[in-house]
């Protein structure tokens, strides 16, 4: 199956199936915002827990912390986002349409051979590390790059264009909008750094320490593309490490190491993953590098860990007038901590395990013609774990179905069925990724058994009813 195909199918399953849709789609849409449905929601939700238990239950030195979205627009010129958060842009005069110059030069370069491709993207990079915009409109124009809409090369000059979404707090209308201006947070780590004394002093917390988060956060990207890869509303998973100044180096190298670890215990192969080392580094960060995996488009980022040395710290003391230092008792020394973060994009990852999980099968054999779409997630993610299906309606099956239903929902999310064939039943929970199927026949009230199915590789054995329910909890563990 070609990639470009892939994405375009796992869209339209994402929407057969109840995982994905476009927001307000009644509406025709709003362009890189979408709703979880019921599976979508489930599946993301596993995510999150399991990013939230590896980071915080399984960790000794962080905990979590749970920060407003809307935050002092201060806070927004401490970090730096007025000023610096922005991508340059272009417009083409002739359709009026906005690209981000990367986006149109990386397009431009995917028709060219390949060397002539990595020549032009190694000068753009060049020209990026030095903000230099008028260079990267000579390179547009140069090489002759059009608009797709319009066709021309009608281009304005190159601009910076800030990402953050802003709205008005409070009210009363002021003469100055300015005054009552707040942003939506365009990344958790803001908040976990506004926090750092609070949880500190209150949890008694000693370097090295983290703080993690989950939680929604706006840009308002200019090209949305990609389906859930880029989006105007997402969530991220962050957390912060705070460490002694001079340590950072190893403690980046101990972050690159430790996430790379929970992408693999997912299931998903070493091939998969590559790490990308930042040459430009943003403005905040002495070492950066991505953990890319490869979609359907490409190799692309997961996940960032950045080196943030003292740069969030340091200006919110400086902003803020608020002293935002440690006292390290063994050095016997106050200092401003420095941080090392990771920060994933839920959405991302969401995305990530569908590449990974969905597959198209074809099991026709000489008498007839089959076939499956069947989604391998991990058993720990799956939205649905286990599906109960009597095979009849008949000879007190159902209420058998039931009673395992009854002790198997406190642990696991299961999911009940009685129409439609058993194989339609088992497609069904094949697409949406369910790793298990028992079903409840006429043998079951003789001597307690079921037949229990794997979803990847179809193979069903019979097994005690009782040993149901231990079966898909060792199954959950990673
Ligand atoms: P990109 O270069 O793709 O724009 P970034 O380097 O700006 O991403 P970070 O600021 O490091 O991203 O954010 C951390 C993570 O948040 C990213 O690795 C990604 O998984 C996620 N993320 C960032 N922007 C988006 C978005 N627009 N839609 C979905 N996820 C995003």
């Amino acid at each position: 199956m070609a990639n470009d195909n892939k994405l375009q199918n796992i869209i339209a399953h994402c929407k057969e199936y109840g995982f994905i849709f476009q927001s307000s789609e009644i509406y025709d849409g709003l362009s890189a915002v979408y709703d979880y449905g019921q599976y979508g929601s489930e599946l993301k939700k596993n995510i999150r827990d399991y990013w939230w238990k590896s980071m915080t239950q399984m960790q000794d030195n962080i905990v979590g912390i749970d920060a407003a979205i809307f935050m002092h627009p201060t806070v927004w010129k401490a970090s730096g986002h007025v000023d610096n958060f922005s991508d340059p842009m272009i417009d083409n005069k002739d359709s009026k349409k906005r690209y981000r110059v990367d986006h149109l030069i990386e397009g431009y370069a995917e028709t060219l051979p390949e060397a002539d491709a990595k020549s032009l993207l190694q000068k753009m990079d060049e020209l990026l590390a030095k903000d230099d915009f008028a260079g990267l409109k000579t390179l547009i124009e140069d090489n002759k790059i059009k608009c797709a809409v319009s066709g021309t090369a009608n281009w304005t000059d190159v601009r910076q264009f800030n990402l953050m979404f802003s709205t008005e707090m409070g009210a009363v209308a002021s003469d100055n909008p300015e005054e009552n201006k707040v942003y939506l947070r365009p990344e958790t780590a803001q908040g976990i750094f506004v926090n750092f004394l609070n949880v500190q002093k209150t949890g008694r917390m000693k370097i090295p320490f983290g703080i993690a988060q989950t939680g929604k956060a706006f840009r308002n990207e200019i090209v949305a593309r990609g389906f859930i890869f880029r989006m105007r509303e997402f969530e991220q998973m962050e957390m912060q490490f705070f460490v002694r100044p001079g340590t950072q180096k190893e403690w980046y190298e101990h972050w690159k190491e430790a996430r790379m670890k929970w992408h693999l215990s997912l299931g998903i192969s070493p091939e998969r993953y590559r790490f990308h080392d930042h040459v430009k580094l943003a403005h905040y960060a002495d070492a950066a590098c991505d953990i890319e995996y490869d979609f359907p488009m490409g190799f692309k980022e997961v996940e960032g860990i950045h080196s943030r040395t003292d740069f969030d710290l340091k200006n919110h003391q400086q902003y803020s007038g608020k002293k935002l230092t440690y006292f390290d008792t063994e050095l016997n020394q106050h200092y401003v901590p420095y941080v090392v973060e990771t920060s994933i994009g839920l959405d991302r990852t969401v995305m990530m395990l569908l590449s990974e999980a969905y597959e198209e099968q074809d099991l026709s054999t000489d008498e007839k013609q089959d076939s499956r779409v069947v989604l391998k997630f991990p058993p720990l993610v799956a939205p649905i774990k286990l599906a109960i299906l009597p095979l009849t309606k008949k000879d007190g099956m159902p209420e058998i179905a039931r009673q395992l239903m009854d002790e198997c929902k406190p642990y696991f999310k299961c999911f009940y069925e009685e129409k439609d064939s058993i194989g339609k039943r088992y497609r069904r929970q094949d697409a949406i990724g369910t790793p298990f199927c028992v079903t409840i026949d006429g043998q079951t009230k003789e001597d307690n058994t079921v037949t229990i199915r794997h979803r990847d590789d179809m193979t069903q054995e019979r097994v005690t009813l009782s040993s149901v329910k231990d079966i898909v909890l060792k199954a959950m563990q990673v």
